[in-house]
């Protein structure tokens, strides 16, 4: 992601697709995000691309694999 977030006064995208109850501040920057909505994670798209970028997207089957 090239673009710099925005102020986190702003909601992530991903606010406006989901539903108002499973809006969240994120547990990054506190901007509100849908929480556990992008594989469960409670972090907004900022705040998860590092994450995303460090683990790989497998994280999460790993993570549920028994
Ligand atoms: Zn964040």
């Amino acid at each position: 992601m090239s673009t710099p977030p925005p102020p986190v006064t702003d909601p992530d995208p991903s606010t406006f697709v989901c539903l108002g109850s499973q809006v969240g501040p994120c547990s990054g920057c506190q901007r509100k995000t849908w929480k556990y909505g992008h594989g469960g994670s409670p972090l907004c798209q900022w705040c998860a691309a590092p994450v995303l970028k460090q683990w790989g997207p497998q994280v999460r089957y790993l993570s549920t694999r028994p």
